[in-house]
């Protein structure tokens, strides 16, 4: 991770640059994040997989939707930027993309329908870019990333994550979400409006999870992005020395080895699960 600091006449505290991925990443399995981020030359990763695939196109018919002006923000409008972003990586074959392309359809339409799309988003996958820490007055972390859309609601934001994955996310996973929260400590410093609400929408279900943070929330998030960021980027310069890379960012085994796109470089991933078809990780369509 990338380490700033600026020279004031007194010690600095060094800033890390992270991102709620990378942060993820890290937290979930070590050797993914050192293949991932570390590894040069980069290792070879499996083929697409369709449910990002899906994930992508759903994602940018969602925010072109948004970009047109709110009269054109129809369910009909909506179906119709699926099928001009929709590709077919990862998929099994026509049939799976054809049940796919209408359930995404179907998906969008019944969104717009449903929970309207005549809101104003002062971002549509927003590039924020903020320096944040546990103790507001010695800022730890440079938080990147790009949200999927941050509404303006009577004048207070509201980070809006889209989902497509298998099961509709509850309230709690809102709550949970370190992204979500990252991005509202973010948000707030960069647009200067107060951001506590997060939701994450699921668009198989057209379902919306949701979060209030206090402060003390999202105080206590931002220390554990500090907790991983500082640990991450310690074993990285260890890395860097010469260490050895596999005490350092171990193996992590786990169901969702079966679907790591770096497994062919992990034998212990290959091990603890057999590799998943690309498409096993798609939503139902019914
Ligand atoms: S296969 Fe599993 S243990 Fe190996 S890098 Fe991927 S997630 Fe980590």
């Amino acid at each position: 991770m990338e380490q700033l600091g600026f020279d004031f006449g007194i010690e600095p505290r060094p800033l890390i640059k992270v991102t709620p991925a990378r942060l993820s990443l890290y937290d979930d399995c070590p050797r993914r994040f050192r293949l991932t981020y570390l590894d040069r030359p980069a290792p070879p990763r499996t083929g697409p997989w369709a449910h990002t695939t899906l994930g992508a196109v759903v994602h940018n018919a969602l925010r072109e939707l948004f970009t047109l002006p709110v009269s054109k923000r129809t369910p009909e409008r909506a179906e119709t930027l699926v099928s001009r972003h929709w590709r077919s990586g990862g998929f099994a074959d026509a049939v799976q993309v054809a049940r796919y392309a209408e359930a995404a359809r179907r998906w969008v339409a019944d969104y717009v329908e449903q929970h309207g799309a005549d809101v104003d988003p002062v971002g549509v996958e927003r590039w924020v870019s903020a320096t944040v820490g546990s103790d507001p007055a010695s800022p730890s972390l440079i938080v990147e990333g790009r949200a999927d859309r941050i509404d303006d609601r009577d004048g207070e934001l509201v980070v809006v994550d889209y989902k497509t994955g298998r099961t509709p996310p509850s309230d709690t996973h809102a709550r949970r979400s370190r992204a979500l929260a990252l991005y509202a400590a973010a948000a707030a410093r960069t647009l200067r409006k107060p951001c506590s609400r997060v939701e994450l929408h699921h668009l198989p279900t057209a379902t919306v999870a949701v979060a209030e943070h206090t402060d003390a929330d999202l105080t206590e998030h931002v220390r554990r992005a500090e907790e991983t960021a500082t640990a991450s980027h310690t074993a990285a310069d260890r890395l860097g020395r010469g260490d050895d890379p596999d005490r350092l960012f171990p193996a992590r085994p786990a169901p969702r080895c079966a679907w790591c796109e770096l497994r062919s470089s992990c034998p212990e991933g290959q091990q603890a699960a057999p590799a998943a078809r690309p498409w096993d990780l798609l939503a139902p369509t019914t």
